[in-house]
């Protein structure tokens, strides 16, 4: 893979830090980016021109169209007739089909289950009977979900022995599953690249600890064989199944038998795939923009061990961080809020030991 003489212009729909780092880690490819995005300054209107606008707004849509050879996304609830008026127009991808798969824990579920992908068990709740029925189906062992509009942990709450009538108005009374709660050994994600042409490159699984449904570390490689080829060919059916161009990530909970659990999938690159910015040849971020770009890339190699820290409410003294080497600090450029992702941190060492106790050090200084 040389530098290239490329032309591409490629449009994003929301303009945060995953659009960020798309657009940084790409540079090399001389591509022009777009980014509409409704907030004021968001991460990736320092390196790239930024409409400010809803994503509905017809005019901006317009834009993308006129300008750009292929529009894709920093996350997955842009609303979808945007992304099917400008698939009309244009190449998006991933496409509208696949982005509304993913905006729905239903239907996300379905697809798993129809491809014989095993999922907890879940029912759905539509009304707060149904609640009390899948509760006494499933026990209070269990998690209402929404369908729609969940992201680190949102709009999730466990039942316990709370009484049904309140969780139900708690929930805002929105459509949604209750899931069964899982007793897992851990959790790992798998990061896959489709291309045009129908192949798929894979990253070594992640292995995902999370603090409150907000993943707080990833390290990579999980090194087990019989796990990354069960993961790698789950993913191959989805994006079969999807058409799926670019990269695409499916979160799964390891169970004390060693079965593989889909919890839920990411129709864009992924915090837990942060990491390969440092500790791969080709970053996730790269490999998305180039394989929606139809750019062919080398094979993905890994460097030793890696590990991702996402930093949450308040930027640390970097400073302190600074001082201790092989560190990679990302600072998002955000307002602080509480449980906000404003940054992550990523360390790279080939001895798994080192690696561990550098990830206790930055965690004293950052948690
Ligand atoms: P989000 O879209 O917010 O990431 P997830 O369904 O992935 O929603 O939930 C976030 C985290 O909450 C998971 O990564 C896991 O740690 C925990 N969690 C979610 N569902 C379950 C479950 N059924 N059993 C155990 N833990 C769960
Ligand atoms: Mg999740």
């Amino acid at each position: 893979m040389g530098i290239l003489q490329s032309n591409m212009k490629i449009g994003i729909l929301g303009g945060g830090q995953l659009a960020m780092m798309m657009i940084q880690m790409s540079t090399k490819h001389n591509i022009d980016f777009i980014v509409i995005d409704p907030n004021e300054n968001p991460p990736a209107s320092k390196y790239a021109k930024c409409i400010k606008s809803t994503f509905t707004d017809k005019s901006s849509l317009d834009t993308l169209i006129k300008e750009c050879d292929v529009v894709t996304i920093d996350f997955e609830n842009v609303p979808s007739e945007s992304l099917r008026y400008l698939e009309e127009y244009v190449t998006v991808s991933p496409g509208s089909h696949a982005v509304e798969i993913c905006q729905d824990r239903l239907k996300e579920k379905l697809m798993f289950n129809r491809n014989n992908i095993p999922t907890t068990e879940y029912k759905v709740i539509d009304t707060e009977s149904d609640l009390a029925r899948a509760i006494e189906e499933l026990g209070v062992d269990t998690i209402l979900k929404s369908r729609k509009l969940g992201y680190d942990g949102k709009n999730q709450i466990s039942m316990n022995n709370l009484a049904t009538a309140d969780v139900w108005n708690k929930s805002g009374k929105v459509e949604a599953i209750l899931e069964k709660k899982i007793n897992f050994k851990t959790e790992l994600s798998i990061i896959g690249v489709c291309t045009k042409s129908g192949d798929s490159f894979f990253y070594p699984l992640v292995e995902n600890f999370h603090r409150n449904g907000i993943l707080d570390t990833s390290i990579a490689p999980y090194n087990d064989k019989k796990l990354q080829k069960k993961a790698e060919a789950y993913h191959r059916k989805i994006s079969k199944e999807l058409n799926y161009v670019g990269v695409l990530v499916i979160e799964f909970f390891l169970d004390h038998d060693g079965i593989l659990i889909a919890n839920e999938m990411a129709p864009r690159v992924h915090n837990s795939g942060h990491w390969t910015n440092e500790g791969a040849n080709i970053s996730q971020f790269e490999a998305h923009i180039l394989a929606i770009s139809d750019i062919s890339f080398a094979k993905l190699s890994m460097k030793g061990n890696s590990a991702m820290l996402n930093i949450l409410s308040k930027m640390p003294d970097k400073k302190l961080i600074e001082k201790s080497n092989n560190y990679q600090i990302y600072d998002y450029g955000k307002t602080e809020r509480r449980n906000r992702k404003l940054g992550h941190i990523t360390c790279i060492d080939n001895d798994r030991d080192v690696l561990e106790e550098k990830i206790s050090t930055l965690k004293n200084i950052i948690f």
